[in-house]
């Protein structure tokens, strides 16, 4: 099953802190009407893995000699130790940029769903779906870090409802029935998804 993760609203303010850009400048969200840019990475966005387009933006818009040195092809090993453990925030805070709001979102790719195994029998549980999820937080540079959709689950997820990927439709729709309603999110392509009342309930 896909949950749909937001984002830690700490990570949005650092990020929005580091890249001195105001939480409430409007950008124009590709498939989705303008917003503020807090909205926008808290709900929208993936902010914290760095992949190679947003490494090639910072490298050119921050025109910073060490990172250049770093992406050339034959220091590929230099770079994937460099990156591991680190985060969006940490490649802006090393290698500062100066961006517009609306470029920093074009920038950044579309967040995406997380898959999780249904740890639950219907034959059981008729009304719920119970997800089993390790929780994903490191330390790394002497900075507290933390998996997108596995620290939501954990943190966030028990005070709302959580937004699956429409693949629940393959469970008995006894599953799920009751708790549908139109959310009107076009996040996949169009139609409204499925909302389920979370309750987490978290063990180690
Ligand atoms: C078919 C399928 C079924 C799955 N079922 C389950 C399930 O039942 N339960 C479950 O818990 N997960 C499951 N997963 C994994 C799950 O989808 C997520 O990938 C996982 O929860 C992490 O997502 P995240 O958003 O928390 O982390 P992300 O924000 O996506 O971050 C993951 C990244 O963190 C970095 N990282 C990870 N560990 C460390 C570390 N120690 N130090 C430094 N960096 C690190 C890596 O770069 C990694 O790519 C499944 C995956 C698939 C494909």
């Amino acid at each position: 099953m896909g949950v749909w993760p937001t984002n830690c609203p700490e990570l949005v303010a650092d990020l929005l802190t580091a890249l001195n850009l105001s939480a409430s400048t409007i950008v124009s969200v590709k498939e989705l009407h303008d917003m503020p840019i807090e909205e926008a990475l808290l709900n929208h966005y993936e902010i914290a893995r760095i992949t190679p387009d947003i490494l090639d933006f910072i490298n050119e818009r921050s025109g910073d000699a060490v990172l250049a040195d770093l992406l050339k092809p034959e220091r590929a090993p230099d770079l994937k130790h460099w990156l591991w453990g680190r985060q969006l925030i940490d490649l802006l805070e090393t290698f500062p940029v100066k961006v517009t709001a609306q470029e920093w979102i074009n920038a950044l790719r579309k967040i995406q769903p997380r898959l999780y195994s249904i740890s639950s029998s219907p034959k059981v549980h008729i009304n719920e779906v119970h997800l089993t999820f390790s929780n994903l937080r490191y330390s790394t540079n002497g900075k507290h870090r933390g998996g997108v959709c596995s620290t939501f689950l954990a943190d966030r997820a028990e005070k709302g409802s959580v937004d699956f990927c429409p693949e629940i439709g393959a469970l008995p729709p006894a599953c799920w029935q009751g708790y549908a309603h139109d959310y009107g999110r076009t996040r996949h392509g169009g139609g409204p998804l499925p909302r389920f009342p979370a309750r987490a309930s978290c063990t180690g």
